[in-house]
C-alpha cells in the first residue's frame, strides 16, 4: 500500500456524468481526460488512485421556487423542488447515459454491470462505471422505461432524489432534523422496488425519508446509502440515524461517506473548516454502528462543496493518510476504499 494511490478508490457516488453532460456533446472525453474544472478527471484519478463506482445520471432542479442559497446555513429548511415530467427527465437520462456510453466506446471507461466487469476494468487500469440514476422520473408508474435503461446498462436506482416522484417522497435539506419527514414509498414506489430486487438492480435510499428508507428494507432489499453520513456526527435530515445504520449493517447493505461539507460538519454549515476531520469521525462512528464490512465512500464528487484535504479525486491520499493516522489497519482501510463495495456488488449481482 502506497497510500497515494493504493488501495484503489470505488466510490458509491459521483456527479461526473452530469457536468460531463452540461458542457454539451462533443465537450465530454477531452474533459474527462483533463480539465480543471470540477472533481472528477482520468489524470486527477490516476494520481489520487481512484478507480471508479457508482456514476450518478441526475437531471437538476428546473425553474423557479427551488432556493438553494440558503443549504449550509443553518438552521435551514430548503424548500423542495417541483417534481420533473417523465419526458424530460427520460430525455436527460438517456443524453447522460450516452455521454457514459460515449466515454466507454472511446476506450476511456468500462461499464460495469458483473463483479467480473469490476475487476476486469480495476485490473486494466480503466475507470470502472456502474451506472446509476439518482431520482427515477425518467421512469414510468407502469415501468415501461425501465427494460431500456436496463439494456443501456442502469444497474443503481434512487427512487427519488429529494422532490417527490410518482415513487415516493425523498427528504427535504433542513437541518437540524431527522429524516423522519412525510409518507414513504407509494404503491408504485413498492412495485419499482420489487422490480430492482428481482432483477438485482441497488435500491439507493440515500434521499429517501425514513418511511421510504423503511419500505425498502420491508420488500427485503438490502438497505445502501450511496452517499449519507451519520446523523449523531452532523445531524441534518440527510444523514441517517444509529438505527438506520444498523438496518443497513443487518440487511448486509452499504453506506458510502458523504465528503459534501454540510453533510460532514457537526454544525452543519458548508464551509471547509474542521470538515475533513468530521469526515474521519463519521467513519469512526458507522463503522461502529453498521460494521466494518458495510461502510465505504459516496464522496458526492462533482455534485456537492468538498473540504479542502478531498479537493478532487487526486487528493484521495490524504483521506487513506488520515485513517491510518486514526490506526485504521491496512484491511480496514482497504475495505473502505473499495473491497466493501465491492464485496456488496458480488453478494447482491451473483449470491457470492
Ligand atoms: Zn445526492
Amino acid at each position: 500500500m502506497d497510500g497515494l494511490t493504493q488501495p484503489p478508490v470505488f466510490d458509491g457516488h459521483n456527479d461526473a456524468l452530469l457536468r460531463l453532460w452540461s458542457l454539451g456533446r462533443g465537450n465530454e472525453v477531452a474533459a474527462f481526460k483533463a480539465t480543471d474544472k470540477g472533481h472528477i478527471d482520468l489524470t486527477r484519478a490516476a494520481k489520487g488512485g481512484f478507480a471508479g463506482g457508482f456514476f450518478a445520471m441526475f437531471v437538476p432542479p428546473m425553474g423557479r421556487g427551488f432556493d438553494m442559497s440558503i443549504f449550509g446555513k443553518p438552521p435551514y429548511d430548503v424548500p423542495l423542488p417541483k417534481e420533473i415530467s417523465q419526458d424530460i427527465a427520460l430525455r436527460i437520462v438517456v443524453e447522460q447515459a450516452g455521454v457514459l456510453h460515449r466515454l466507454v466506446d472511446q476506450g476511456l471507461a468500462a461499464l460495469c454491470t458483473s463483479s467480473a466487469d469490476i475487476d476486469a476494468a480495476i485490473e486494466a487500469g480503466r475507470m470502472a462505471v456502474v451506472l446509476h440514476v439518482e431520482g427515477a422520473e425518467a421512469i414510468d408508474a407502469d415501468l415501461k422505461a425501465l427494460d431500456g435503461l436496463y439494456a443501456m446498462g442502469l444497474r443503481s436506482i434512487g427512487p427519488v432524489w429529494s422532490r417527490p416522484t410518482v415513487f415516493g417522497h425523498g427528504v427535504p435539506f433542513r437541518y437540524p432534523s431527522d429524516g423522519d419527514i412525510g409518507p414513504g414509498l407509494t404503491e408504485a414506489g413498492k412495485a419499482l422496488v420489487a422490480e430492482c430486487l428481482a432483477r438485482r438492480i441497488v435500491v439507493d435510499t440515500s434521499h429517501l425519508n425514513v418511511k421510504g428508507f423503511n419500505d425498502v428494507g420491508e420488500i427485503g432489499a438490502p438497505l445502501v446509502a450511496t452517499h449519507s453520513n451519520a446523523h449523531a456526527i452532523s445531524p441534518g435530515a440527510r444523514n441517517l440515524t444509529d438505527t438506520q445504520l444498523k438496518m443497513i449493517g443487518e440487511t448486509g447493505g452499504m453506506v458510502g461517506l458523504n465528503f459534501g461539507t454540510m453533510f460532514l460538519r457537526r454544525d452543519g454549515k458548508a464551509g471547509k473548516e474542521g470538515a475533513f476531520e468530521a469526515a474521519l469521525d463519521h467513519l469512526d462512528h458507522m463503522i461502529a454502528v453498521a460494521g466494518e464490512d458495510h461502510v465505504g465512500l459516496g464522496s458526492d464528487y462533482d455534485g456537492a462543496p468538498m473540504p479542502p484535504e478531498l479537493a478532487s479525486v487526486a487528493d484521495l491520499g490524504n483521506l487513506r493518510k488520515g485513517m491510518a493516522d486514526r490506526g485504521y489497519g491496512a484491511e480496514l482501510i482497504a475495505k473502505i476504499c473499495h473491497e466493501n463495495w465491492r464485496a456488496f456488488l458480488r453478494r447482491y449481482w451473483e449470491n457470492r
